[in-house]
């Protein structure tokens, strides 16, 4: 698929969310002025957002090769399991402050775009590493925390940049992120691992040191039974989503799993790149617009992320889907932090709400 026909397909979804595609006959209309792809026409029963879903997968089939007649998976109704995650891999080398200091240092000044040198100096100085957070060939995966101003009841967000080595404009938003978050005093109180795969991020790959796509190596309920035979049958065994010889196979997939098990994300945020979008698994809420890139939902695949704590775990995750280049309007992020600090709340309290709603019954 060509870039022209990625952005057809971008353009007539958000103009199916913008218009609510009201009817089967606008629909049809929308497909014939964009004659490269083939929507089915076939009227479908049932909500507006059902319809949209069902394109925002005709869109994911079109540049990943997926199957929209996939099921996906319902959301679980019986907790989390992610502590339940194999153990064994914790690796046992220890990183001093200066080291963690010079490794922050010299992959986050490499990302592209402008920023500013003692903000990321601040942030480097300040730097925490969990014990099993070491990538396959024995690099440092650390993270910035920043406490909310609020004394208690503040949301938590969790943020993975560069799970895929190759997607570096995501360490650039990382980057800017972390170095705003250094100089306010946050609503919400926010954890940012910028370079989640390191190793992947020196070779310019998506996938680790292992070749593993760290994305599809989370341990979701149905990785034994579809994630090696979705990669075998609907990606041609495409090395770059290759999910791993079993499910958490990965440090950097282990890494990540304690982070969310330490932390407990009321949401998490992963950013990624180069579809230019924003797709949400969690509770239906309404969401900001950020004129840069519009909500289109994606669903999720076995071994995915949102796989694993949206429909698994109930835990939230907001995917940012960059455009590959963000290098001339990172300050536009802010916003987009901003944003995403905005879901978090409503989020939190549509499922506070929902809460009490049970208690009260
Ligand atoms: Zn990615």
């Amino acid at each position: 698929m060509t870039r022209t026909q990625k952005l057809a397909l971008v353009g007539f979804l958000a103009c199916l969310m913008l218009q609510g595609c009201k009817s089967e006959e606008s629909k049809q209309d929308s497909a014939q002025t964009s004659n490269q792809i083939e929507i089915d026409s076939t009227p479908k029963a049932g909500k507006d957002e059902d319809l949209f879903k069902k394109h925002g997968d005709k869109l994911k089939e079109k540049i990943e090769g997926k199957d929209s007649s996939e099921q996906q998976p319902k959301p679980s109704e019986d907790g989390a399991t992610w502590s339940k995650r194999p153990k064994g891999l914790l690796q046992s080398r220890k990183f001093s402050e200066d080291e963690l200091k010079e490794a922050c240092l010299e992959k986050m000044a490499s990302f592209p775009g402008k920023y500013d040198k003692a903000l990321l100096a601040d942030v480097c100085s300040d730097l925490q590493i969990l014990p099993s957070c070491v990538s396959r060939n024995g690099q440092p995966i650390y993270h910035y925390n920043r406490p909310s101003r609020r004394k208690d009841g503040a949301e938590r967000i969790l943020t993975f940049a560069v799970t895929h080595g190759d997607e570096i404009a995501s360490g650039a938003v990382a980057r800017s992120w972390a170095n705003r978050l250094s100089r306010i005093s946050p609503r919400n109180e926010w954890r940012i691992v910028p370079v989640l795969n390191p190793d992947g991020y020196d070779k310019k790959t998506r996938t680790n040191a292992a070749g593993v796509d760290v994305n599809r190596n989370y341990p979701s309920k149905d990785w034994d039974e579809f994630a090696l035979k979705w990669w075998k049958e609907k990606k041609k065994e495409d090395p770059r989503r290759y999910p791993g010889p079993k499910a958490a196979s990965e440090p950097e997939t282990i890494c990540s799993m304690d982070h969310i098990e330490e932390f407990k994300p009321d949401m998490i945020i992963s950013i990624h790149t180069p579809l230019g979008l924003l797709d949400f698994d969690g509770p239906k809420v309404n969401f900001p617009q950020f004129s840069k890139l519009p909500w289109i939902s994606l669903g999720t695949y076995p071994g995915s992320l949102g796989r694993y704590m949206w429909h698994d775990n109930k835990v939230p995750v907001l995917t940012i889907e960059l455009k590959s280049n963000v290098d001339q309007a990172l300050e536009k992020f802010d916003k987009l932090q901003d944003i995403s600090g905005q879901v978090a709340l409503t989020v939190s309290k549509t499922s506070k709400s929902g809460e009490d709603k049970k208690a009260a019954n």
